[in-house]
């Protein structure tokens, strides 16, 4: 397939804090801040007759929080439903406080609602100690263990409240919105369950965090599940959107709306190729994620992009393990080295 050379951005100005920016018709553009270096996340406002349905809340601040206020207030409708496309603390963090406001039901996948409250409490698996541990077996230096151990749970700092109950989406189901039927499509990687919304009649695609312009999307390993492979996972989810017209115009969830999925796609698949690539052509000799993390993130990081690279740079290395390319060397006191098959 043909895909155009660049992305196309259609819309050349972005919308104010609090303000609301339509994209097409009932479907409005929202941008809210985030208290780190992605300095924005991007939310969705869709007509539902007399009411609206918000997709995506934003991170737990009281900046959002008045921003919400200013918007809705100015709407004049109640909220008839809340959306998450998946549990990350700027897409589900203020979903439980705007369902409060009208009783607004909240929508979800099983798998982003588990993970949540499994983050939030705490859970095995998912708690802060779990994750300090699966880094030290990959070689993270002291220093930056010590600094992540600091942070705390960052992800109660975003999410201050979780819902108790919740509607099931599916992968596959269809959300009847203002008219509209809106198709929930499941992707895997970047979050547990993530859910995109595809709109047919509109030629719109919701992609959340699954396809973004311009950065690429994290994957990260987790400590529940040391073997696992959100790249494949993520790579694989791209191909079930892959056969959406070109012209579908993708509302992601940072950076701005855009056409050119094919293209965009077919960048990615580029990029992780490259990436695995690099780790494989300095893995002659065993070594560990820490000692790769400067191979693959040249820049200086601060401590929570070291939670994200670390996280990213197991998923690379577990992604070549799983395809033989790299063996998986465990040492008695569990650390993990990874060296070149061929
Ligand atoms: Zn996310």
């Amino acid at each position: 397939m043909t895909h155009p050379a660049t992305l196309q951005y259609p819309f050349d100005t972005i919308p104010a804090g609090g303000q609301t920016l339509e994209v097409a018709p009932g479907v409005r553009w929202i941008r809210m801040p985030l208290p780190f270096a992605l300095n924005h996340v991007n939310l969705w406002l869709l007509d539902d007759g007399d009411a609206a349905v918000v997709v995506d809340t934003g991170f737990g601040l009281d900046e959002v929080r008045a921003h919400w206020s200013d918007i809705l207030s100015r709407d004049g409708r109640p909220l008839s439903g809340i959306i998450a496309t998946h549990c990350h603390p700027d897409h589900l963090g203020l979903a439980a406080w705007l369902a409060e406001r009208d009783q607004a039901p909240i929508h979800m996948t099983q798998g982003e609602f588990l993970v949540a409250h499994a983050m939030w409490h705490q859970q095995p698996g998912y708690s802060i100690p779990d994750m300090l541990k699966l880094f030290t077996t990959h070689g993270l230096d002291t220093h930056r263990l010590t600094a992540l151990e600091q942070r705390g749970n960052g992800y109660k700092r975003g999410v201050p409240a979780l819902p108790d109950s919740y509607h099931r989406m599916f992968d596959g189901d269809v959300l009847r919105i203002g008219g509209r039927e809106w198709r929930v499509i499941v992707g895997y990687g970047h979050a547990p369950e993530h859910a995109s919304l595809y709109c047919e009649a509109l030629g719109i695609l919701i992609s959340g965090d699954m396809l973004l312009p311009r950065i690429s999307t994290n994957v990260s390993v987790f400590a529940a599940t040391p073997h696992d492979d959100p790249l494949g996972l993520f790579l694989a989810s791209l191909q079930r959107i892959k056969h959406l017209p070109d012209s579908t115009l993708v509302l992601p969830s940072h950076g701005n709306p855009f056409r050119g999925l094919g293209l965009r796609i077919a960048q990615l698949e580029a990029h992780h190729a490259e990436r695995c690539e690099l780790l494989l052509s300095t893995l002659d000799v065993p070594r560990n994620a820490g000692e790769m993390l400067a191979t693959l993130f040249t820049r200086e990081l601060d401590t929570h992009q070291v939670l994200f690279a670390m996280g990213e740079t197991v998923a690379h290395l577990n992604y070549l393990a799983n395809r033989g390319q790299v063996a998986r060397q465990v040492a008695d006191d569990g650390t993990v080295k990874f060296e070149r098959t061929a």
